[in-house]
């Protein structure tokens, strides 16, 4: 049999806890899950290999949002996040996130992954957000999935690698029931019924196109299609402020972050053409995208990450980080263009647009127990709503996750749902193999994220919008119709295409719904320009509602940590105003 010929074949099993994604909020998800019981059945299932998958497949520079006590405390914490999104936040998950992540941070730290400490045996914080000291460098952040990996064969997880999560199956009564998946390297389907299932699919980072035009040059793990969002969408659970676009300022041609959290405690600073700083703080968020944008427009661009002025063994210093722990390739990628540090700063860009909430909003509603809309569906990491969580986030949300969901199954028996949905879902799935002759899935994906950024890419035009969406309508009638995938890799490649307009559907959709701009550059709508506290002061949700897309206002919860009135927009003051 050649590798990717298709076979037809279906099978079922059941578990307990069924975990999707297994990156880094999967594989905590599922530990979590197996020593809240160890007598349960934790599935844990990945399109790629546990071992290598997800944003830090190679490792990680470092924790962005640690906090410590004796740095910041939980408070502030909420603080900070609560300010640098723009207020829409529900502060219970922030906070618990906040409260529980130093006893994570001390975990990892057990399962052999070291943090920089000090000389008195103290972890070592750097400075980089507007207000707190919260990034924590990891020197051995290469071994971060290895150690994980270990716990999950002690634990004895149940790991099915190369398996691709299609749809969720849901039962008559509304609660989640399972999930539809496929073998990547077989098309073989595999059903698998669950009591509780928790999706850790990660960002949607093939969303737009890099201006590489290289389609897997993007800035998140290339696996990460959407499916998550687009499966939670199908499944009727609710999408939390999509149009928080994920937008980041990276090394030009090479996308990956240049990076001011590793290098800006070092010295190093984001500056025009003139060298000059322009924004007061480098730390992520819509409003610092937003005077990146400016600056470019005002032609000062481009617009560097300034380290040449640094000492030569300060630079080796941020070279045996920055290229060798979490992008190995980046030091190759500088190498061959032949730039130096000492003598050339590093050329930035603005990013494509994706949706994650670990670095801005964008993410499946969950509330402070990880918990969807959708009973016994849970979401943990980047593609649920916690804002900013980055990869602590993922773990420490991933764990809440996971014993929330294990408490759910083991008070609830599996959901009764329609076998027509799985006879239903296979006919989706294959359909594109059915053709004799068609458009192969690259074409597709390639024209609907070219349209991505022709026309959703901020700033946000209504009439573009609009346009954009009657073109990704007629992307999608060629992809329901004339789709072909010929072995079983094009068909993981036709899936993914599909996750991929999905979510661009909803990019384009919520964005029209809020009829304000905020967040910056993320959500920035030139017929809407101003912040409108008065009707805009809420989440969107949007979630499908009798086979629509519907969009709907959810309040901001009560603050438990609250903002004085001087310090709720210290976010906006970023631009450094030139003194007389
Ligand atoms: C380049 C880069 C640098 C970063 N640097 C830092 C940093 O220095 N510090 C920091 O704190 N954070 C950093 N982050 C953020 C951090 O890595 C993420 O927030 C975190 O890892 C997200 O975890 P996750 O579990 O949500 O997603 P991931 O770890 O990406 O896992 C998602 C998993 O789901 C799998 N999957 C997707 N679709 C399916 C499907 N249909 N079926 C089955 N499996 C599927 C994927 O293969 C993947 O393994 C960085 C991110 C990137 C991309």
């Amino acid at each position: 049999m050649a590798m990717d010929e298709i076979v037809d074949g279906l099978s079922e099993v059941s578990c307990d806890v069924l975990v999707i994604g297994g990156g880094t909020a999967g594989p905590m998800a599922a530990l979590k899950a197996k020593l809240k019981n160890p007598k349960a059945n934790v599935v844990l299932l990945e399109k790629a290999n546990v071992k290598r998958s997800g944003a830090i497949s190679m490792g990680m520079d470092g924790l962005n949002n640690a906090v410590i006590p004796g740095y910041a405390t939980p408070e502030q914490y909420t603080k900070e996040i609560t300010i640098a999104n723009d207020g829409i936040v529900d502060q219970k998950a922030v906070y618990k996130y906040a409260e529980r992540c130093y006893s994570i941070i001390e975990e990892l730290d057990s399962y052999g992954i070291r943090f920089l400490k000090n000389e008195n045996g103290d972890y070592s914080v750097k400075k980089v957000h507007h207000i707190g000291t919260y990034v924590l460098p990891m020197p051995n952040g290469e071994t971060v999935k290895k150690a994980i990996y270990r716990q999950l064969r002690r634990a004895r997880i149940l790991i099915s690698n190369r398996y691709m999560a299609t749809r969720l199956l849901t039962g008559s009564d509304g609660r989640i029931a399972g999930a539809i998946s496929v073998n990547t390297r077989t098309a073989e389907i595999l059903v698998i019924k669950a009591k509780a299932v928790i999706l850790c699919m990660g960002a949607a980072g093939r969303l737009g196109l890099p201006t590489s035009g290289y389609m897997f040059g993007t800035y998140e793990n290339a696996a990460n299609s959407g499916d998550g969002y687009a499966m939670a969408y199908h499944a009727g659970a609710a999408l939390a402020n999509l149009e928080c676009f994920q937008i980041n300022p990276l090394i030009k041609d090479y996308n990956g972050p240049a990076c001011a959290y590793v290098a800006g405690p070092f010295g190093a600073f984001t500056a025009n053409n003139e060298g000059s700083r322009f924004i007061e703080c480098d730390y992520w968020s819509g409003q610092m995208m937003l005077e990146f944008y400016n600056e470019l427009q005002s032609g000062k661009g481009p617009v560097f990450l300034q380290l040449s002025h640094l000492h030569e063994k300060t630079i080796e210093e941020i070279e045996s980080t920055l290229h060798k722990v979490e992008r190995p390739t980046r030091g190759r990628f500088q190498e061959g263009r032949g730039q130096d540090y000492r003598r050339e700063s590093i050329e930035m860009h603005i990013s494509e647009i994706g949706f994650c909430s670990g670095h801005s909003a964008s993410g499946v509603f969950v509330d402070e127990f990880a918990r969807t809309t959708v009973p016994g569906l849970y979401a943990a990491g980047d593609m649920a709503s916690v804002p900013h969580n980055y990869m602590l986030g993922a773990f420490t949300n991933g764990s809440v996750a996971g014993e929330d969901a294990m408490e759910y199954a083991d008070n609830n028996d599996f959901a009764k749902f329609d076998a027509a949905d799985i006879a239903k879902e296979r006919e989706r799935v294959l359909a594109p193999t059915k053709r004799e002759d068609g458009i192969p899935p690259n074409q597709i994906e390639y024209k609907a994220r070219r349209l991505v950024n022709d026309y959703l890419q901020p700033p946000k035009v209504t009439r573009k919008f609009e346009l954009g969406q009657r073109r990704l309508a007629e992307v999608r009638d060629d992809m329901e119709n004339h789709m072909i995938a010929r072995n079983s890799h094009e068909l993981l490649r036709a899936l993914e295409t599909q996750s991929i307009v999905d979510c661009a559907d909803m990019a384009a959709f919520a964005s029209l719904h809020r009829t304000e701009s905020r967040w910056g550059l993320y959500h920035l709508r030139t017929d809407y320009p101003e912040k409108d506290n008065e009707n805009w002061f809420c989440h969107s949700l949007l979630s499908k509602k009798n086979g629509q897309m519907t969009g709907e206002k959810r309040e901001v919860q009560p603050y438990i940590v609250p903002i004085a009135d001087d310090e709720k927009d210290l976010y906006d003051k970023q631009r450094i105003r030139a003194s007389a």
